[in-house]
């Protein structure tokens, strides 16, 4: 039996939603579904405001645009990441300052980042890889004293939470000025496509709902605020149908039970992996010990390009689906000539030697149980 790389998890209510929306005659955007999403994560995470988003790509872009960004601003992320992280900003005219990874988990390493700011410099955007969070004590102190933005691509971070030094604990996606995250089919909680801009410094939150709107304040228009609406700012077509919103809704209902399932699958693989990380064969996912765990995705760090793409053969010709991750942004078809020429071999070490292993709701322990044993046959050769 082939084992998928991924499943998307239907729990069982999404057509009903959907169903109902159709039938209610209101289906394009900010409908009764979009504000229940909504509220549930202002609710839940305490982010001061939240609107959803067709994409995180989205999402991103809209981030872009909020912090006014203009042509030669620079923004500094890891170039281990998704397009996405970087595109929103380029859209804009910023210039992209990449750098390294840990040598510990693929986030930024935020002891670079202070050597990177300039006077171009406006923002940072930590990605919060695999769900693990960066440093964001040490990248929100940067920011206050350079006067910067932080806008967290928290597309694979739902429902992790930050211990700050002071002890406290926060959602990932409520620290920076704004988050995005995403609902795309292959995250933890999905709408199929869809993300989310959840939008911390009140000051971008009027501004925020115009750009949603195409740039106009039809939105307050609605709420009977104002007696008529037009066109006041840029924007786009950021909102989803609320089609979408009800599927995400009948997902939102049932995010404890998948976040659960999630987890008891990669603490399995955790166990189960122990033995070849002890023997130096391979790494394991690192997590900070300042953040908990969504259980996104499972990793495993290989020696080298060379090892990794001989494990995936052999993890194929069993009939599972194992898939590498990013190639370097730096040295992207499309960005090599407009980067600064910075080396950065932590990224290009994740980019060689990262592989992740089939990671989903539906998982079955005997399906990790033959992953993991062909994993170790294949080390013991
Ligand atoms: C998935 C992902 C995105 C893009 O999300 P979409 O919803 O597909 O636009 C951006 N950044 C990161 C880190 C991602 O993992």
């Amino acid at each position: 039996m082939n084992i998928a790389f991924n499943k998307p998890y239907l729990t069982g209510n999404e057509t009903n939603y959907i169903e109902d929306a159709v039938k209610s005659c209101k289906i394009s955007g900010n409908g009764k579904y979009t504000q229940l999403c909504q509220e549930f994560f202002q609710n839940k995470y305490g982010f001061h405001k939240c609107l959803l988003t067709t994409s995180c790509t989205d999402a991103l872009e809209m981030a872009a645009i909020l912090i006014d960004i203009q042509p030669g601003d620079e923004v500094i992320m890891t170039s281990y990441t998704f397009v996405s992280t970087a595109n929103a900003f380029v859209l804009r005219g910023a210039k992209i300052i990449f750098a390294d990874s840990n040598t510990a988990h693929p986030g930024i390493n935020e002891n670079q980042i202070e050597s990177l700011i300039t006077s171009k410099t406006k923002a940072i955007v930590p990605v919060h890889y695999a769900g693990f969070a960066c440093d964001m004590d040490l990248i929100m102190e940067l920011a206050a004293k350079y006067n910067l933005f932080v806008i967290e691509d928290a597309a694979q971070s739902i429902d992790v939470y930050y211990t700050s030094k002071d002890g406290t604990k926060k959602p990932l996606g409520s620290i920076g000025h704004l988050a995005a995250f995403s609902f795309h089919e292959t995250k933890n909680i999905i709408s199929g496509e869809g993300g989310m801009l959840a939008i911390n410094d009140e000051r971008f939150a009027a501004r925020a709902e115009i750009i949603w709107e195409k740039g106009t304040n039809r939105s307050a228009f609605f709420r009977g605020e104002i007696d008529k609406y037009g066109w006041v700012d840029i924007g786009s077509s950021f909102l989803p149908s609320d089609i979408i919103a009800a599927f995400l809704y009948a997902q939102l209902e049932c995010m404890e039970d998948i976040q659960q399932k999630r987890l008891a699958n990669w603490q399995y693989y955790f166990e189960k992996l122990q033995q070849l990380e002890q023997s130096n064969k391979i790494r394991l996912p690192f997590c900070p010990q300042n953040s908990s765990n969504n259980a996104h995705m499972f990793y495993i760090i290989c020696k080298n390009l060379e090892e990794r793409t001989a494990l995936i053969a052999h993890l194929k010709s069993k009939q599972i689906n194992a898939v590498f991750h990013y190639i370097s942004l730096h040295k992207s078809p499309y960005y090599a000539d407009k980067h600064d020429g910075s080396v950065l071999p932590m990224v290009d070490f994740y980019s060689d030697t990262l592989l992740r292993l089939p990671m989903y709701y539906e998982l079955e322990r005997s399906d990790i149980d033959k992953i993991c044993t062909e994993i170790e046959y294949f080390y013991s050769k």
